[in-house]
């Protein structure tokens, strides 16, 4: 098999310059390298905020139908492209086939919701405020803004920023996760097969030099970030110290409270597919299953049963419920917390690095594997439950009442998202109210919001004051302006120094 070569996307075209560094991608079923990606220099990341910045003056300009034409003919080409998004997401990532295609269809709704930007973008008018004064508000593009996105969704995390932020007008820079890193140039060529003109979408890869370089640069306005919170942190500070608009989605520890009163079956489903998804690899999986007294045994057999039924093989095999894990040093760190969660006390249930790995080929041997995973008796000051883990390993940790779930849930640094499974609905709305969580389920465990609301968390997982996507998302990449204007009346006149009141 040749060897593929990812590069960068600027003004409309592959770069065609030879890169000085350089990273590996792997097939994570087989833990063979099977190419790689340009890493960007600063003078990259210059060249395309020029481009950048060229387009942004037209693009800024052209009208909201012409806008509206070209992210309908996006629409119809990304969902044309959905298997070949999703085959490429689960090459380099590993997730299996039918999750590439949900995330890129959960990413598609965005663009669906972009496409109404005309209703988005309306302002008020006041008609004659003071006499013969009228007042409205207008919103508009920043100029240059990026984006930069985790491994774990290499099609939707962007998909959550660009559409919303080149619908209301902007040009956007892209700097994906140099780890999965193809969905983003296929991205740019259905953009340009819409007729979005050259330089509003650029991709850029590499590391912190490309993201340093963004964050930098005078010409870009906000960025947008998705990622792990030490990094989320960094480039909140890094680009707000230097005046940009910034939103850094961070990491996340999140809980699933199980009260007495709920349906076990349900709940031990809801765990199964939420914790161990994707490999546990979501910003939103759960991690922390919080047993309220007396359903911890009964619902740790259930989960039992259910993980020895799952099959955990390639993401291009149609029996595989689970693939691998991104890269092996993930595996590995995300293994080791087998050990040191039985180290500080807890009991080992299930041992993922015995579950077996359905695959055909030989090649499979050689995978980044960790089977699902369970920890029962976890206490609060373990490892296992204080760190976020983001692999699939779920920590069972008891709580003896609805109190003491909710002192461990509002006790997290993290606040992304948090579910409730009960049939008490006043206990589900205490708990919605009083939990310091961004993003809430009630017997729903993975609450991610639709695209015309927003999605963020509280505390370590988000830095910055607007979610993405929805109507925060447009305000995020949009300027407010208000406009107070006077027609003179020709009998109308003379200086008056006064500040203006109205009359
Ligand atoms: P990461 O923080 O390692 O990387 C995210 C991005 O930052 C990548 O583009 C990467 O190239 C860049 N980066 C990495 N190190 C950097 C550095 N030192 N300086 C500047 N840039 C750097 O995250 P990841 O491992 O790709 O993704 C997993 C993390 O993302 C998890 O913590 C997960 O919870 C989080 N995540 C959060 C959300 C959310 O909505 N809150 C969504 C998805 C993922």
């Amino acid at each position: 098999m040749t060897a593929k070569h990812i590069t960068h996307w600027i003004g409309g075209k592959t770069w065609t310059g030879t890169a000085e560094r350089r990273g590996d991608i792997y097939d994570p079923s087989t833990g063979q390298v099977t190419g790689t990606v340009d890493f960007a220099s600063t003078e990259i990341v210059d060249d395309a905020v020029a481009a950048a910045t060229e387009a942004a003056k037209t693009w800024g300009r052209t009208s909201l139908a012409k806008r509206t034409t070209i992210l309908f003919a996006f629409r119809e080409l990304v969902r044309g492209h959905t298997s070949e998004l999703a085959a490429l997401i689960t090459a380099e990532h590993g997730k299996v086939a039918s999750d590439a295609a949900g995330e890129v269809t959960r990413g598609l709704e965005v663009v669906e919701f972009a496409c109404g930007i005309p209703h988005l973008l309306k302002g008020g008018f006041s008609e004659n405020v003071s006499t013969g004064v009228d007042s409205y508000s207008i919103r508009q593009p920043l100029g240059v803004v990026a984006g930069i996105t985790p491994f774990n969704f290499p099609a939707m995390v962007p998909m959550w920023m660009f559409p919303p932020a080149i619908a209301s007008g902007n040009a956007f820079i892209l700097k994906p996760s140099e780890k999965d890193p193809s969905a983003s140039l296929l991205l740019a060529r259905l953009w340009a097969e819409a007729g979005l003109p050259d330089g509003v979408f650029n991709v850029v890869h590499g590391d912190k030099v490309a993201v340093d370089a963004l964050l930098h640069h005078p010409d870009v306005a906000a960025v947008s970030f998705v990622g792990s919170t030490p990094i989320a942190r960094y480039v909140y500070e890094t680009g707000t110290a230097r005046g940009k608009r910034v939103q850094a989605l961070g990491g996340a520890k999140n809980h699933m409270v199980v009260l007495p009163d709920a349906d076990l079956d349900l709940a031990a489903d809801a765990a199964v597919s939420a914790g161990y998804g994707s490999a546990g690899e979501r910003c939103m999986a759960i991690s922390a299953l919080v047993a309220v007294d007396p359903v911890g045994d009964a619902l740790v057999e259930k989960i039992k049963e259910r993980v020895a039924k799952l099959t955990v093989g390639p993401g291009t095999d149609e029996r595989s419920e689970m693939g691998p894990l991104v890269t092996g040093p993930h595996r590995d760190k995300v293994a080791s917390y087998l050990e040191t969660g039985v180290a500080h006390g807890a009991t080992l249930e299930i041992d993922g690095r015995d579950h077996p790995v359905t695959a055909d080929d030989a090649a499979a041997a050689n995978g980044f594997w960790l089977g699902p995973s369970l920890l029962d008796h976890v206490t609060p000051d373990n490892a296992a439950y204080t760190d976020e883990i983001f692999g699939p390993v779920l920590s069972v940790v008891r709580a003896k009442s609805y109190a003491d779930a909710l002192s461990l849930v509002n006790g997290s640094p993290y606040g992304n998202g948090v579910a409730i499974f009960t049939n008490d609905g006043g206990a589900a709305r205490r708990f919605v109210s009083e939990c310091q969580i961004g993003m809430v389920g009630v017997n729903v465990p993975i609450p991610v919001p639709m695209s015309y609301y927003s999605f963020g968390g509280w505390k370590a997982s988000l830095f910055g004051d607007t979610h993405v996507h929805g109507t925060e998302g447009v305000h995020f990449y949009t300027r407010g302006k208000v406009v107070t204007s006077r027609w003179l009346d020709p009998s109308h006149g003379g200086v008056n120094l006064g500040f203006p009141v109205n009359s």
